[in-house]
């Protein structure tokens, strides 16, 4: 066997810096690049969960595509299966290209301003992680020979669902000029491949892109101007999922200049030109106010009034007051969310895109999910998939609780669909859909989709960890707790009993997170997490029938669960059959895992990756090669169920045949690298990770921003290298660990997790680690390799990492607590009897 390898590039800076130069709060482009346009419309998209604006110039032009997208607004098709069968994905979803309200053009003596042609003598794009503004700063020398100044911002508000603000000044800085400004709403009718107006399932060969229409989505319900304030409208319903959409945008000319308006409406456009006699030095502003409304069903005139109630709002306040509120959000954000990286700024840089891409995708999300690509691009239909509960929720859970509750709420509104599902695939319980927005499944390829029914224990997971690290006890026993119920019996159904040498639990015909193995027996993320499930939902039941009888009593009303499940479910749990191979001393993926040929990754070359685009399923399904992390995500998840020894035979068997050909591996391999030994691969892994996107990694930025992959890059810096683990996710209790791994070059890291309220800042050193409650009163228990350390408010706790646990250097640790000769508090020691982490009980 070789060694673990080398699927993730050299630890470098990727990115050309005369282009993308250092910045460690923005994203700054020096140089706009037509050829790298649709990917760098996706790094400078700006969203809030709800609404999302790709970068695209405002001019409209030189787009690779053109996009605006609404969490959940999407159509839905019959999917046209070559052969039918019993129970397959029959309802096509879409996310929907929404009518497009970023177009302002401008026109100087009647020339267009286009950036691929322009005489630019300065250009400068930039999105700020502080204020959460794109702006963009031109100097155009125009075909007639002047000078214009152009400075233009874009902001989708993350404390304002509905709202998007925009900015475009134009100063003549050497001649008089007649300029246009030609604002508009626009719904596209000519994008080729996929639009509003023109998709067909199958247009393309990359199962990761969107289909394309070819039939008219949105039906116009309305289109106005108003030629006195400037206002314009556009309303819409989708042709088959009928829902329904109105957007609405007001506009502000600000100018010593006299100027002219005229306004213009009809079904796919509705526009306000403003012509101005511009005079040199004197700056022509204009404002743009848009507000987006979407429903199931609700008539689109009703959508334009709820829009012009949020802009009638917003004008009251005043544009001011938006950039301000901006601001203090995202301040507050980067107090809760920030990861430093102390002497890389540029690793600062990538890491804040990636979080500040996380706020994007989640802020406002709310009764939705949160898409595969945000709201950046159409990249999987717009999907929610299990990318959020593993790879977006931890960063939620600790860092944004209220938005990890509300991803939590989504998936507990979709119970009862997840029912009928279940009983569609002659289950109990309730299965959820593999990839989703509605509620129904949506995956038409069921071997990498509806099979993959871990998704389920996903769930539970993410809800587990959610609950242990908020204390909300209150969501769990009053509505989440039924999530619990229905995916045990989905579990203990599914399942089935076998008599051998003894009596296991088995689960087959499943497919686990590797997508390039599918429909197996017994995978071993499935079972592992099966069974954390199974017992999780027992102790759920059991701890509320306890402590609230009535609650119980509720529970039993809306479930029909009988006294009995718990144990049975408690027993399945405990028969869970768990591959080991003690001749390797591996786990095997699944049961027949170690039986198929070995894949010679190290011998396919790079014009053949990734497998998925160019092998047939049936070619990669008969090898041993991973698309993606999966027992090394069970290592991860519930790592103390696994010894030290087997993470690393695991890691070291599974590394060299997994491709990362998915961005969600290298987060994951990076973890676990970290964790067995092998520094400088996790540090690649995480290199890699880091610039998924940045660096366009995979080749497909342009379809949007890979979240799960932003997710994992939190987890690698805060689970790998910061080395916090949750390790009472299992049990339903708070059992927080720490145990770093910093990598050799990095003077520090410094993160933040917030445990049941109280904000922790850890900063970890090379020789220490230090622990300080920032916000909130605590105090939290956390273990840190073996020594149980309290957090309070006021002095940080400094744990020197010699392996023999809080004390000041030179001296013999001290059980009482010490305080140094600086002021800080050495932690009291309270010595703990098991620690999981180095002394963990096998479970194979
Ligand atoms: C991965 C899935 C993931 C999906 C959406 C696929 O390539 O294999 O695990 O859920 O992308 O991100």
């Amino acid at each position: 066997m070789a060694g673990p390898s080398h699927h993730a590039p050299p630890a470098s800076d990727p990115l050309d810096r005369s282009r993308f130069p250092l910045d460690e709060w923005r994203l700054v482009e020096k140089r706009f690049d037509l050829e790298d346009a649709g990917v760098t419309e996706s790094l400078f998209s700006v969203g809030n969960g709800y609404l999302g604006l790709r970068g695209n110039l405002s001019e409209s032009r030189d787009a690779h595509f053109d996009g605006t997208f609404v969490n959940g607004f999407h159509e839905t098709w019959p999917i046209l299966h070559a052969e039918e069968a019993y129970g397959f994905a029959r309802i096509g979803q879409t996310i929907v290209n929404a009518p497009d309200p970023k177009v302002i053009r401008l026109y100087v003596d009647d020339e267009p301003l286009q950036l691929s042609v322009a005489d630019l003598l300065e250009y400068e794009r930039a999105l700020d992680f502080r204020t959460g503004v794109l702006s963009r700063e031109l100097l155009w020398r125009t075909p007639g020979g002047k000078e214009a100044k152009i400075r233009a911002t874009r902001m989708v508000p993350l404390a304002q669902r509905h709202l998007a603000l925009m900015t475009f000044e134009v100063t003549m800085l050497d001649q008089r000029a007649s300029l246009v400004l030609s604002s508009q709403i626009l719904n596209r009718q000519d994008v080729p491949g996929f639009a509003a107006s023109s998709v067909t399932p199958g247009s393309t060969n990359d199962p990761r892109q969107a289909e394309g229409f070819d039939r008219r989505v949105l039906m116009p319900q309305l289109a106005s101007a108003d030629g006195e304030t400037g206002r314009i409208a556009l309303g819409y319903q989708c042709a088959d999922s009928g829902m329904t959409l109105g957007v609405v945008a007001d506009h502000e000319l600000d100018t010593a200049a006299p100027y002219s308006m005229r306004v213009h409406a009809e079904d796919d456009s509705a526009k306000v030109m403003f012509r101005v006699a511009a005079e040199p030095g004197v700056t022509v502003r204009l404002t743009k106010l848009v507000s987006v409304h979407t429903a199931a069903s609700v008539p689109a005139r009703e959508l334009i009034d709820r829009c012009e109630r949020t802009l009638d709002r917003t004008h009251e306040q005043g544009v001011q007051h938006q950039l301000d509120e901006q601001r203090e959000w995202l301040a507050d954000f980067w107090s809760r969310c920030d990861v430093e990286i102390p002497g890389q700024p540029a690793l600062q840089q990538a890491v804040r895109w990636n979080l500040f891409s996380l706020a994007q995708a989640s802020a406002r999300a709310e009764t939705q999910g949160i898409p595969a690509k945000g709201v950046t691009g159409t990249g999987y239909g717009g999907h929610y998939f299990w990318d959020t509960e593993i790879y977006v929720m931890p960063f939620l859970t600790y860092t944004m609780p209220y938005a990890a509750r509300n991803a939590l709420r989504f998936r507990y509104t979709l119970l009862d669909s997840a029912r009928s599902r279940a009983r569609e695939l002659a289950q109990k319980g309730a299965l959820f859909p593999w990839r989703t927005i509605n509620g129904h499944e949506a995956s038409a390829y069921y071997a990498a989709g509806t099979a993959q029914y871990h998704i389920d224990a996903d769930i539970a997971y993410a809800l587990s960890q959610y609950v242990g690290a908020t204390g909300d006890t209150d969501f769990l026993r009053r509505e989440a707790i039924d999530i619990f119920v229905e995916t045990a019996r989905l579990w203990a159904d599914l399942g089935f009993w076998r008599d051998e040498t003894r009596r296991t639990f088995h689960i087959h015909g499943v497919t686990g997170p590797d997508e390039y193995t599918t429909v197996v027996n017994d995978n071993l993320y499935t079972n592992v997490l099966a069974r954390f499930n199974l017992r999780r939902a027992a102790h759920a039941v059991w701890e509320l029938q306890k402590a609230d009888p009535a609650g119980y009593d509720e529970l039993v009303r809306r479930t029909g669960l009988r006294e009995e499940e718990p144990s049975e479910w408690a027993d399945c749990a405990k028969g869970m059959l768990i591959p080991f191979d003690e001749y390797l001393g591996i786990h095997p993926q699944d049961a027949h895992f170690l039986e198929r040929e070995m894949w010679d990754l190290e011998r396919t070359p790079l014009e053949k990756r990734p497998l998925l685009l160019h092998y047939h399923p049936l070619v990669i399904y008969r090898f041993q090669v991973l698309k993606q992390a999966d027992v090394v995500l069970a290592l991860f998840l519930l790592g103390e169920e696994f010894t030290p020894e087997q993470k690393r035979a695991d890691f070291e068997y599974y590394d060299p045949i997994t491709t990362g050909d998915s961005t969600l591996s290298a987060v994951m391999q990076s973890i676990i690298a970290a964790e067995v030994g092998y520094h400088e691969l996790a540090l690649r892994y995480f290199n890699s990770a880091v610039y998924v996107d940045l660096a366009d990694r995979h080749n497909n930025t342009a379809d949007g921003v890979h979240v799960a992959s932003t997710g994992g890059v939190w987890s690698a810096l805060v689970g790998g290298f910061g080395g916090f683990r949750d390790l009472g996710v299992a049990k339903g209790a708070d059992q927080w660990c720490v145990d770093p791994r910093l990598p050799e070059g990095w003077e520090a890291l410094v993160y933040r997790v917030t445990l049941h309220g109280t904000r922790v800042r850890v900063t970890v050193r090379q020789d220490e680690l230090e622990l300080f409650a920032e916000e909130g009163t605590g105090p939290v228990r956390l273990n840190v390799r073996g020594h149980a350390v309290h957090v309070t408010q006021g002095a940080p706790v400094v744990v020197p990492l010699d392996g023999q646990g809080p004390r000041i250097p030179g001296e013999p640790p001290n059980p009482a607590g010490v305080l140094r000769a600086d002021g800080t508090v050495i932690s009291a020691i309270v010595p703990s009897g098991h620690d999981p982490v180095h002394d963990p009980t096998p479970q194979s």
